[in-house]
């Protein structure tokens, strides 16, 4: 393949193929896989995932200088820094490499963690830069593996990290999605919505995963009413790659089947979340931003099941919430 973009994807495949050779065969790699084993990961998942290690030392730039490769191809891969005199540096040094590939299977970007985030202000993932084969906007980690697995699954898993999608295949869940480390474009909405008809956002559960997952929802509703959303809230503070460390494998894949939630549920968490609902102004306010919330739902039964919950949680009157719903929906019409 000669063009650019093959060339690329080419010298990806062949940086991927070392870094994982380091990691699995050599010494400088060990530290590394001694890590990954310690995250539970087996050999399988690393050969599945092409994980591999970027050591200290110079790595890249010498293995394709001896291959012949032009500098001018070497700059345009996003794989080297370049100094002022335009030597160009390995840009991943010490970094465990997760391969980020295309739909077609492609390696066309890395991302590195650090093996500790201790004493360092370096970032603990450092993703390739946009090159004329990666769009950040436009990739999603394991979106090649999920839509052929959604069929069977009858669903995509939205999760925050790379972690989690691997913690989530090792419980033989494949139908997981990560976004690149920002929030969800329109770009990768799109490419869901090609694949599946249904959405599970499952992200972290500490207050930044809380907050991603509602703008998540209101991203996605927005934009594609084809797709169904679910939410699987984490427990407090863990993510899923976490919850395999704790549970096992086989918990998970329980979790993400059975504490799947509709949005309206996890609203009716997440708008408390910042209110003391014993307290007759919070209690009211909460009510108020819920009602405006179920007023939305388009199916009355999906409405009653959310007014009956109000009801008991705060020993309401059902006709005076019912009320209060007409109220709502007048004046948002
Ligand atoms: P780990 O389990 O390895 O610590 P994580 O997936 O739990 O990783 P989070 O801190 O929850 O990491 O962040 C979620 C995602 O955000 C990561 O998978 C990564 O894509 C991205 N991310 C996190 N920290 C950074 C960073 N410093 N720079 C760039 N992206 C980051
Ligand atoms: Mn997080
Ligand atoms: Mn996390
Ligand atoms: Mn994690």
């Amino acid at each position: 393949q000669n063009s650019l973009s093959g060339q690329l994807t080419d010298l990806h495949e062949q940086a991927a193929n070392l870094y994982h050779h380091i990691l699995k065969n050599t010494q400088a790699g060990q530290q590394a896989l001694q890590y990954l084993h310690e995250r539970g990961m087996t050999d399988e998942i690393i050969d599945q995932f092409g994980i591999g290690f970027a050591p200290e030392q110079r790595l890249l730039y010498p293995f394709f200088e001896e291959k012949k490769v032009e500098y001018q191809l070497l700059r345009q891969t996003g794989m080297f820094a370049e100094d002022q005199s335009g030597k160009l540096h390995d840009r991943f040094s010490g970094r465990v490499m997760f391969p980020i590939k295309n739909q077609n299977s492609k390696v066309i970007a890395f991302s590195g963690r650090l093996l500790s985030t201790e004493n360092t202000d370096m970032p603990k993932y450092l993703n390739s830069p946009e090159t004329e084969i990666f769009n950040k906007r436009r990739t999603l980690f394991n979106f090649d593996v999920a839509r052929k697995s959604v069929r069977q699954s009858q669903r995509l898993i939205l999760f925050e990290g790379f972690m989690d999608v691997i913690a989530a295949t090792r419980a033989g869940v494949t139908c997981g999605v990560a976004s690149m480390g920002t929030s969800l474009t329109e770009e990768q909405i799109s490419m869901m919505e090609r694949v599946t008809s249904a959405v599970d956002v499952c992200y972290d559960g500490d207050d930044a995963g809380q907050n991603a997952t509602n703008r998540a929802l209101s991203l996605i509703s927005e934009q594609s009413s084809k797709i169904k959303l679910g939410v699987v809230s984490m427990p407090a503070g863990i993510d899923p790659d976490e919850y395999v460390q704790e549970y096992g494998e086989d918990k998970l894949a329980e979790w993400l089947d059975n504490a799947k939630q509709t949005p309206v549920a996890f609203q009716m968490t997440f708008l408390k979340r910042n209110l003391n609902v014993d307290n007759e102004v919070d209690q009211l306010s909460y009510l108020h931003s819920i009602l405006k919330v179920i007023a939305n739902v388009p199916d009355s039964l999906e409405q009653d099941v959310y007014l009956n919950q109000l009801v008991q949680q705060f020993n309401l009157d059902k006709q005076t919430l019912q009320g209060q719903l007409q109220e709502v929906r007048r004046q948002v019409k």
